[in-house]
């Protein structure tokens, strides 16, 4: 069994980080100089990270997969980034953004850690304007500030629908300056297939540069992973198509545990799927329900008629239209967090109000909002978001309501680690979307910017300063050891395994059907039997795929193909893990909703005297089912209710 110790510092809530900071061991800047990490993953909280440690003396060896750091997906971030500046006077505090997101997460987060995420959310604007991020202002000059879910005050800091493409530029450009300076390498298009373990602790990694198709082999003091979320094992998501689980995953199977792998989000405002075709899903961000309402017909006839195209949104009078969310949460209304938004709109399209041709759509729309501030007004805000929309929909959302439903966005699951953002592999160090740190059940949003940032630019330059303390005297090793050669001998062998099986089926085909699996059986709404039902269906598609699988092209050079079987034959393992976690936590929270467990108004109903923990799974070989490992929760500044957004 794995041993779980959060390390959570002692001392009151607030001065847990402060106290942490003063106490930690430090490293003097000549011996920093001598001290590698190798980080991989150069989205924001990577290229945080490398700027940061970089900017400290470390030297850093940062890898993407992308040909450039800033094609991550973190750029498609669209809505803004929270931080309890109370720069609106309305009522925001460090406590406050602690309470939204515990509470938002549905109480299956680490007290302490988001604690910390809060106390440093400020600073994270301040570091983001100096890197010359153009945050919104007002028309005093100040920054701006708007809404998201799950909360009652603005502190959502935006720039436009590009927020994530802004905050990445201003990382980038940190990042690029410590290159010049020489203490970052980066490497591009460089994809780390295994991590190197030495004598129990990460050292190193081995990659495929994916121009050559050569193998290369890395070593480090310390390995960071800051690879981002696993959502496209749904193979439908907004995620960008490279995202992937590869780099957790293959540190999964060397022992770092697995947490809370079912906890996935699914996001309330997604354009909706048009076809058997589509490879992607597209976000309508979370900020349009600051200004947009949320309805479907009040009457079936009404909503049967629009999916038929004989009447039109418009058509419907006021008096028969739904805005369920106002009607059922009337203090956030729109804002209800995503969650819940979610259940919301699927309740109302299985009851049969959707609208679209499917059925599976509900309206946002700006007709008031126009009304009162002015189509420009709503130009300035979402501009490029409704230029997106008309663009894939065609339709002109300034005149008609938009169509929305949910998709897969984010996996609040990922590498376990404690307090120091630390893995249970000694020395591997997991930040942003890959680790599960702050967001328990479901994350608000605007959240995961600001964890990211958080982790690369102020808490990753203290916790890994902490471990590398010890490491001075420990020189540079050599990639000649035979652990290096090991690891770099699997991963050939599994590239040539995969090249080999030489079967009809191309990689999409495979990752199709593993998405359709996990959508229907593991997805919005989950239950026993179909839970039960994906694992096996899992096993056999698995099976079928190092039968059937064929990749053209060759193994020792360019090949796309080859990278993306790579990535779902890792995904086709986590599934069944996704699945199996979400099977065995008998109770509904945040976005893991469990049909059997629900109130009688169809919310989440927890169970916290069974399941107030994080499972934390570890690999047991690949016949033999995981070990669920649990770290309790303890909540001691905050009160566990029922979630409560009436
Ligand atoms: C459409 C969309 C809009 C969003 N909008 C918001 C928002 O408004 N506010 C908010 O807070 N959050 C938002 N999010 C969530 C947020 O964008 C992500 O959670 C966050 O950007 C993840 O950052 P990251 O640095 O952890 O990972 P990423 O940005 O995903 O970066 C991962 C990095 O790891 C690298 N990598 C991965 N695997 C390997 C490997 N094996 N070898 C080498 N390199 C590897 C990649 O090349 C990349 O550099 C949004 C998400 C989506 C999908």
């Amino acid at each position: 069994m794995a041993i779980l110790d959060s390390k959570t510092p002692p001392g009151p809530l607030d001065k847990k980080w402060s106290n942490y900071k003063d106490n930690i061991n430090l490293v003097n800047p000549a011996n920093k100089r001598k001290l590698d990490i190798i980080i991989v993953g150069t989205g924001l909280a990577g290229a945080s990270a490398a700027a940061s440690l970089g900017a400290l003396g470390f030297r850093v060896k940062a890898f993407c997969y992308q040909d450039s750091p800033r094609r991550a997906h973190s750029i498609a971030a669209q809505g803004g980034i929270n931080a309890a500046k109370n720069y609106q006077n309305d009522g925001d505090s460090v406590y406050r953004l602690f309470y939204d997101t515990i509470k938002g997460g549905d109480y299956r987060s680490r007290e302490a850690n988001v604690y910390r995420l809060a106390e440093v959310s400020g600073t994270i604007i301040d570091q983001s304007v100096a890197n010359g991020v153009p945050f919104a202002r007002e028309y005093g000059g100040l920054l701006d500030n708007r809404s998201f879910g799950g909360a009652l005050v603005s502190r959502t800091f935006y720039a436009r629908g590009q927020t994530g493409q802004q905050l990445l530029l201003g990382a980038y450009s940190a990042m690029s300056r410590q290159v010049k300076l020489g203490t970052v390498e980066l490497f591009p298009r460089e994809e780390m297939l295994d991590l190197v373990i030495v004598d129990g602790r990460a050292r190193g990694i081995i990659t495929r540069n994916l121009i050559t198709g050569e193998i290369h082999r890395h070593a480090a003091h310390a390995v960071v992973l800051a690879t981002g979320g696993y959502g496209n094992v749904f193979y439908l998501s907004t995620n960008a198509m490279g995202s992937n689980t590869s780099a957790i995953w293959k540190a999964y199977k060397r022992g770092a545990c697995f947490a809370n792998p079912c906890m996935t989000q699914i996001h309330p405002t997604c354009i909706p799927m048009h076809g058997d075709y589509q490879s992607k899903l597209t976000l309508m961000s979370e900020s349009l329900r600051n200004d947009g309402r949320i309805w479907v017909p009040k009457n079936k006839e009404d909503a049967k008629a629009v999916r038929q195209g004989k009447l039109k949104p418009n058509d419907i009078p006021e008096a028969n239209r739904d805005y369920y969310l106002e009607r059922r949460y009337p203090a956030y209304g729109n804002l209800v967090p995503r969650d819940v938004a979610s259940r919301a709109a699927k309740e109302r399209c299985d009851a049969g109000f959707g609208v679209n041709e499917t059925g599976l759509a509900v309206f946002l729309d700006f007709a008031d909002s126009i009304k009162r501030l002015g189509r420009s007004t709503i130009e300035e805000r979402y501009g490029n978001l409704f230029q997106m929309y008309q663009k894939i929909v065609n339709e002109d959302p300034y005149s008609t309501p938009m169509m929305i439903y949910p998709a897969v966005h984010y996996t609040m699951g990922g590498l376990w680690v404690d307090y120091e953002l630390q893995s249970t592999i000694t020395g591997l160090f997991v930040a942003g979307e890959a680790n599960f740190s702050d967001h328990g059940a479901n994350r608000l949003g605007a959240s995961a910017l600001m964890q990211g940032l958080a982790d690369g630019y102020f808490i990753l330059p203290y916790t890994l300063q902490n471990y590398l303390a010890d490491q001075i005297k420990v020189p540079l090793f050599s990639t000649d050891q035979p652990e290096f050669e090991e690891t770099e001998k699997q991963v050939r062998s599994r590239l040539e395994k995969l090249m080999n099986i030489k079967g009809q089926h191309s990689v999409d085909y495979f990752h199709k059907k593993l998405g359709r699996i996990m959508w229907e059986n593991a997805g919005m709404g989950r239950n026993r039997g179909n839970l039960q039902k994906a694992i096996s269906l899992i096993r056999e598609l698995r099976a079928e795929f190092w039968k059937d699988l064929k990749i053209p092209g060759e193994q020792n050079a360019m090949n796309t193909e080859l990278e993306k079987a790579s990535r779902v034959a890792d995904f086709l393992e986590l599934g069944e893990l996704l699945a199996l976690d979400a099977l065995k936590r008998d109770e509904s929270c945040g976005g893991h909703f469990r049909e059997e467990f629900q109130t009688p108004e169809g919310e989440a109903l927890r169970n916290d005297s069974d399941f107030m923990y994080v499972s934390a799974w570890e690999y047991n070989g690949d016949d033999n089912e995981p070990i669920l490992n649990k770290e309790p929760l303890f909540y001691e500044s905050i009160e566990v209710k029922q979630r409560n957004y009436k």
